[in-house]
């Protein structure tokens, strides 16, 4: 009785991507084999961990591998594994889906034409790399049974945009993938596939370090022979299967370093992280001692698509004894470094340990301190010597390693030197703060910063005109995450890190500064009944009305009390809770400017000037869209403008 066939269609991605895997002018066709042992290793990993916690899963003396076995007249290779297996459900939303959580980044990508080369880029970036199959084979077919079940699955395609399933059997739990080859091309990358010399050559390259045995199945035709061992050309030949292992499965951190070419690195790299581009730096780690353990760690050169998302998922590989018994181990470094990846190998820990036991553990606990000790001496050793690559990294993952500044503080110190801001100094390079602290101005007392939106928005704004007039640099905090790095960096050498901002600004020598400090109070008690009008017009929106020295060209600014949030800092806690009441600001005014001294003098004539109230009302617009932020209404404000050009363009002076 022939089984029940059901067609199922693509979704339109996996469709897309299908067309794009056939049609791919992508020369290195070779790693479809790299893809497939990696699932399929993948599915021997999972049963084992699986048999952990269900013994019955797995019979004690069967060995798990996998098979390449090829049928050279049929042009068919077959790639068997005893893994996990796969139920029917777990084929449809496995094989026939792309992961949601990642469609939507895929079908961006896809959007904007995607390159030959850049297809091996979206097989790592988003687990496609089943369907890699699909640039050799015109067909494909997949039977597989899920281990402690009966049944097994059949799941074929020609890759057209549709595939069939259908209940099959499988004398055994685990999966084959039979590839019906296309005819081979080796000019377009396209090889014999059946040829043991090629597939051996491919397994060596890519997939020699694969824990489990990957086996050739040679069948040979043996001629009989007698007793004496002389052929006997007369009686029939015998075939004779042959299992030839195809990788060394050589742990490849077990290998002294010295002795293993970069590339098998690299090739091990992309194994564990499916990233296609090189990683930008390898870290291999060794300790000996009471606890014996050892580290194979790399940073990556590309952040990747779902890096800074929250849900995405981290953690170094553990294993004892060169076998993995965890893929995803959180515990062994801190948040802020998930973008190190990697492994370690410790000689002591028990091969079913499970995560709480982990968190508890003493020896973890010593290996990840230790592992980000020698993480961010290995950053500040990049930074030192290879200056071109940690731009890379800083670019890539700088985001994250500020977030250590808050919650790691054993590593303060090492941090804080790994930290680059932008400031007024360069607008090319960024900065450390050692390089600020030297070129600190003589008179110059604390290391001043300004955050905001952007460098352009920042640059402009008038809170640093002091600053610029005396020379002093500034930091500009332009990252959303800076506001929390300066809540726990308030001082660096010494020197206090001050917002230009916030509170009243010290520029000159303490003894300059006094002075200026006493002038401000006489003029300020002068103008005092003008500042409290202003203030109590503005009342809404300002707490206080004051004069300044930050400003020279500007005639008026907005400013925090110096435990005030920022306004970008406001904008972000408003977003978390919706609602929250605004800050009242200190408005600032700059009593050397042309348009205090006017206003000055018409309060002196006319104290009950209506007119008085809409100049405070402008000041206030003007510093508002002056350092980047809404005005609280903008009709309101547009209205003002057009009166006082109406004015201007009449030459009728309002209070005559
Ligand atoms: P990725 O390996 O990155 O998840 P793939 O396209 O290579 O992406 O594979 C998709 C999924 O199909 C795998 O995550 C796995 O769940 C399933 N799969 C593929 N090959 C096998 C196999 N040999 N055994 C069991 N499951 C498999
Ligand atoms: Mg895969």
């Amino acid at each position: 009785m022939a089984a029940q066939v059901e067609t199922f269609t693509f979704q339109a991605e996996t469709k897309h991507l299908l067309d794009l895997m056939i049609h791919s002018l992508y020369t290195t066709k070779d790693i479809f084999l790299r893809e497939l042992i990696s699932n399929a290793s993948d599915a021997l990993d999972s049963l084992r961990f699986e048999a952990l916690t269900r013994v019955e899963l797995l019979d004690n003396d069967e060995k798990l591998e996998i098979r390449l076995e090829t049928d050279r007249p049929a042009r068919t290779l077959t790639i068997h594994d005893n893994g996990i297996g796969m139920s029917r459900e777990e084929v449809i939303t496995n094989i026939g889906t792309i992961a949601k959580s990642g469609t939507r980044e895929l079908r961006e990508k896809l959007r904007q034409g995607v390159s030959g080369e850049q297809v091996a880029e979206l097989i790592g970036q988003f687990g496609v790399g089943f369907y890699s199959a699909f640039m050799v084979a015109e067909r494909v077919t997949l039977v597989t049974r899920r281990a402690g079940e009966a049944a097994a699955t059949r799941w074929e395609s020609t890759g057209d945009g549709q595939y069939t399933l259908s209940d099959a059997t499988r004398a055994n739990h685990g999966t084959s993938i039979t590839l019906q080859l296309k005819t081979p091309d080796p000019e377009n990358g396209v090889e014999d596939y059946t040829d043991k010399w090629i597939l051996s050559r491919i397994v060596k390259r890519y997939s020699d370090f694969v824990s489990y045995p990957i086996i050739f199945q040679e069948v040979r035709e043996e001629e009989a022979i007698d007793e004496a061992g002389n052929p006997q050309v007369d009686e029939p030949k015998t075939n004779v299967v042959e299992d030839k292992v195809l990788n060394s499965m050589k742990p490849i951190w077990m290998r002294p370093a010295a002795d293993v070419p970069e590339s098998d690195f690299n090739e091990f790299y992309r194994h564990i992280t499916h990233d296609q581009h090189e990683p930008l730096k390898r870290i291999t780690l060794r300790a000996e001692g009471t606890l014996e353990y050892q580290a194979l760690l790399f940073i990556p050169s590309h952040a990747s698509y779902d890096f800074y998302y929250h849900t995405a998922e981290w953690g170094l590989r553990l294993y004892a004894k060169g076998v993995l018994i965890m893929e995803q181990c959180a515990e062994l470094l801190p948040r802020y470094l998930r973008f190190i990846r990697g492994l370690v190998d410790s000689a002591d820990l028990p091969l079913n340990i499970s995560r709480q036991m982990l968190q508890q553990d003493r020896q973890v606990g010593v290996i990840r301190k230790w592992l980000t000790k020698k993480s961010l001496d290995s950053l500040q050793t990049m930074a030192e010597e290879e200056p071109d690559k940690f731009r890379i990294f800083w670019e890539q993952f700088g985001r994250a390693l500020k977030e250590g500044v808050s919650s790691d503080y054993d590593n303060k110190d090492r941090l804080i030197s790994l930290l680059r801001f932008q400031s007024s100094h360069d607008a090319e390079n960024l900065i450390t703060l050692k390089d600020y602290v030297r070129r600190m101005k003589e008179d110059q007392q604390e290391i001043f910063y300004l955050t905001g939106e952007s460098r352009r928005v920042v640059e402009n704004s008038p809170h640093l005109e002091a600053f610029k007039a005396k020379g002093y640099e500034v930091l500009y905090l332009v990252d959303s995450v800076d506001e929390l790095v300066v809540q726990y960096l308030t001082e660096f050498e010494g020197k206090k890190l001050k917002s230009v901002v916030k509170g009243t600004v010290k520029v000159g020598s303490e003894e300059e500064s006094a002075q200026v400090e006493k002038e401000l109070k006489q003029k300020t008690e002068e103008a005092s009944e003008l500042l409290r009008h202003i203030q109590e017009h503005l009342d809404q929106y300002v707490k206080e009305v004051r004069l300044t020295n930050r400003l020279t060209t500007s005639p008026v600014c907005l400013v925090g009390a110096e435990m005030d949030y920022s306004p970008q800092m406001e904008r972000l806690l408003q977003m978390g809770q919706g609602g929250r009441p605004k800050q009242r600001r200190i408005m600032e005014l700059n009593p050397q400017h042309e348009i205090f001294n006017r206003i000055r003098e018409r309060f002196q004539h006319h104290r009950d000037d209506a007119g008085i109230g809409k100049y405070a009302e402008l000041l206030l617009g003007y510093a508002l869209l002056a350092e980047g932020s809404e005005l609280p209404d903008p009709v309101h404000f547009n209205q003002l403008v057009a009166e006082l050009m109406l004015q201007t363009l009449s030459h009728t002076p309002a209070a005559e």
